[in-house]
C-alpha cells in the first residue's frame, strides 16, 4: 500500500501529463512521507533515480526494490544549503563519463522536479497561502537550477490571488503549462497543482 493518499494525487497528475518515464531522475521535494516516491519509484523503474527531500525523516520503504531507485535528504528547501545537497544527489545519478557542457545543468540531467510542499498550517487561509507560494516558488527556483531541457515541472500551490503572477512565471520557462485539482485533492479544495511541460532552456551555470 501507499504511505499516504497523496500518492493518488501524483498518479492522477501523471495520467494526465505523463510527467514520469521510466528511467527518469526525479527530485520530489516535499516528499515525507513518501507516498510520491512510491509511485515515482514505480514508474522509474529499475534504471530510474528519485531523490526525496523533506524537513521530516523519511523511513526506508520495506521493498528493497524500490529503495535502490530512491535516495533521501532531509533538509530545508528555502535552505541555499539544502539545494546544494539535492544537487549533489542529483549529480551523483549523472553520466559521469559524459563531457561537462556549458549547456548541460549544474547537477546530473534531472528529467523532472515535482514539489507537493505545503506549510504548516495556522488556520489564517491568507498566511498559509501567502506560505504555499512561497514555498512553490522555491521549487520553482530549484527546478530552474536542476532540470534538463525539456523536462517537467509539477508544483502544489494554494489558490490565491498572486497565483497567477507565478503561472506566467512558470510559463515562460516552459512549452506549456496546466493547472489542475486532482479528484484526489478536491476535499482539500484550496489547493491546485501547476504542471510545466517541456522545459525551454537547460539552465546555465554562473559564470558561463
Ligand atoms: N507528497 C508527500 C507524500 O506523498 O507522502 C506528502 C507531502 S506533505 C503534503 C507536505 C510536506 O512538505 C511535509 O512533509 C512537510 O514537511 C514538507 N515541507 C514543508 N516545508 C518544507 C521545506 N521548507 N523544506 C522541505 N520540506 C518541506
Amino acid at each position: 500500500g501507499y504511505r499516504s493518499r497523496a500518492a493518488y494525487k501524483l498518479k492522477q497528475l501523471d495520467d494526465l501529463e505523463n510527467v514520469i518515464e521510466r528511467g527518469d531522475t526525479v527530485v520530489d521535494l516535499g516528499a515525507a512521507p513518501g507516498g510520491w516516491l512510491q509511485v515515482a519509484a514505480q514508474n522509474v523503474g529499475p534504471d530510474g533515480t528519485v531523490i526525496g527531500v523533506d524537513l521530516q525523516r523519511i523511513k526506508p520503504f520495506d521493498d528493497d526494490e524500490l529503495n535502490d531507485r530512491v535516495e533521501t535528504v532531509r533538509g530545508d528547501m528555502t535552505e541555499e544549503r539544502t539545494r546544494e545537497r539535492v544537487i549533489e544527489a542529483a549529480g551523483g545519478s549523472a553520466d559521469e563519463t559524459a563531457p561537462a557542457a556549458s549547456s548541460e545543468p549544474a547537477s546530473g540531467p534531472v528529467d523532472v522536479v515535482v514539489s507537493d510542499m505545503a506549510p504548516n498550517m495556522s488556520g489564517e487561509y491568507s498566511l498559509d497561502q501567502a506560505r504555499s507560494l512561497y514555498l512553490a516558488r522555491q521549487a520553482f527556483e530549484t527546478a530552474l537550477e536542476l532540470l534538463d531541457t525539456g523536462g517537467d515541472f509539477v508544483v502544489k500551490v494554494f489558490q490565491g490571488p498572486d497565483v497567477e503572477a507565478f503561472r506566467a512565471d512558470v510559463e515562460e520557462e516552459f512549452r506549456y503549462v496546466r493547472a489542475t485539482s486532482p479528484k484526489a485533492s478536491r476535499d482539500e479544495s484550496s489547493e491546485i497543482y501547476l504542471i510545466g511541460k517541456g522545459r525551454l532552456t537547460a539552465p546555465v551555470r554562473p559564470g558561463d
